[in-house]
Parts: structure tokens; sequence; C-alpha cells
């Protein structure tokens, strides 16, 4: 084993090791092997009986909280637009704001490896499903529409990790959206196709000119999209440099529509 491999594999015991001060007792004990009625409120600790581990006060506060009342497109919004990369994007909608309690079961998930917390952001997700498509989004009929779909997407695809980062995770951040994505009728999923070849630093402390610099050429597309509409799924979107630098491969590989749903918008005030 070389000096390279080494050091990454230290780097990766030692990224998961547990941070037991900063959690509820429900995030920081949970293990697997641990019955799913077991665990107490991931937000209060108090006993609850939801699949989801929320006690049904939280989950209510919790939607109150964080939940546009109708799902936002951001293509159209003007702080979006003024703050935002949305090149090659047709549509980007968002159901949540990113703030508590959904930034922070989004970090337990994404950085320090709360397994725990999947059902529940799984159950967020299909709340934001449910409102995108009432308001006529995806799968929806109606007219009034708060994204303008002509057509219902013929792909999805995750915004994909690269190999590195999978390896060091051990799980993709994103799988709970995948769940999510089963439920829209008449849709393709060619995430298998679409890869992430720059192994790019994280983007959370970037400015919105170094993300579009650290994500040129970040992606790579092996399927045939031509003439089809590409829905990308993500969690969390802030200046959308990561969404736009996938559209616009997207769109070289042959789409000619390329919308995004993302779980919870960031915004860069
Ligand atoms: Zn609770």
């Amino acid at each position: 084993m070389d000096k390279i491999n080494k050091r990454f594999i230290i780097q990766v015991i030692l990224s998961i090791k547990d941070d037991t001060m900063r959690w509820p007792r429900s995030l920081a004990q949970f293990s697997i092997g641990k019955g799913a009625m077991s665990l107490p409120c991931l937000l209060c600790d108090e006993p609850q009986n939801n699949h989801h581990h929320i006690c049904d006060t939280c989950w209510h506060d919790s939607l109150q909280f964080s939940l546009c009342h109708s799902p936002i497109e951001l293509t159209q919004h003007p702080h979006a637009l003024a703050t935002m990369e949305l090149k090659a994007i047709d549509g980007l909608c968002v159901p949540f704001i990113y703030q508590w309690p959904l930034s922070h079961l989004i970090t337990a998930y994404k950085y320090q490896d709360k397994t725990a917390v999947r059902g529940a952001l799984s159950a967020f997700a299909q709340q934001g499903l449910q409102q995108w498509q009432l308001a006529g989004g995806v799968g929806g009929n109606g007219e009034e529409l708060s994204i303008d779909f002509n057509k219902a997407p013929d792909v999805w695809t995750l915004v994909p990790n690269h190999a590195w980062r999978w390896l060091k995770r051990g799980f993709n951040h994103l799988d709970y959206l995948q769940t999510m994505a089963l439920n829209i009728s008449n849709i393709k999923d060619v995430s298998g196709g679409i890869t992430r070849t720059k192994h790019t630093h994280s983007q959370a402390k970037l400015t919105a000119h170094k993300r579009r610099k650290n994500l040129a050429s970040a992606f790579q597309v092996n399927v045939d999209l031509t003439g089809q509409h590409i829905l990308l799924l993500d969690d969390v979107v802030t200046t959308g440099a990561t969404l736009s630098s996938l559209a616009q491969t997207c769109k070289q590989a042959g789409a000619v529509k390329v919308s995004a749903f993302c779980l919870a918008w960031a915004r860069l005030d």
C-alpha cells in the first residue's frame, strides 16, 4: 500500500469519529442494529413512533418552519436571478428553505454520517414532491404551474458524486431522493450513465466565482440524451453552480430541456 493510500484511509477513519456533544441523544446513540421504534424523536428526544423518527409535534412545526407554501421556481425568482448561476437550467424548483431543522438533518447525513436521519430526509423529500405535484410540477396535470412544464421530464439523475467522495462516505448522501424519484411516473433513471469525473473541493465555503472554476468540466454524460427532458435531483442549491455545470454537460449530450428539483434553498444574502 503506498503512502497516499495509507494517508487516505487514516483520513477516512478520523472523519467518521462521532461528535456526540453536538447532537441530541437519539442522533448520537443511533446504530443500524437498533429497532426503528426505539429511537426517540430526532429533534426533541421525546418518544415517537413514526417511520421518519420525528414526533408529530416536531414534524408539524418543521413543516411550518421550513416549507415554502408553494414550491419556489428559482429561475423566475428575482433574488435568485440576481445571485445565482442558472445557465442551461430551464426550471429549478425547491420546496424548502435551508434552515432548521432541515439544515440540521442534511448536515447530519451528509457530513456526520448520521444514518438515522435518512428516513426523515426521505419524508421531507416526499412532502416536497407532493407540494410540487400539487402545484402542477412533475407528474401534475394542472395548467396553473409554478414551473412551465409543457412536457414532464423523460429521465432523471441524482447529481453525481466523484468516486472518492463515495468511498469516503461509504454511501450516496442523496439516496433518499432516489426513493422519491421512484414515485414519479413514466420517468427513467439515467444516473448510471452520468459521472463526476473531477474530484472537486467542497463547495460550501467557496465564492460563486470559485465554485464555477471548481466545477469546469466536472461531469461526463455517457448516455444519449438526444431530445430528452432531464430532471436533476440535489439536496441543497446555493449559487446553482453545480447544477448549471451539469445542465450544460447534459445539453451537450443532446438534452433539450433541463429541470432540477432541490430539497432546500440556501439563500445567499
Ligand atoms: Zn420531537
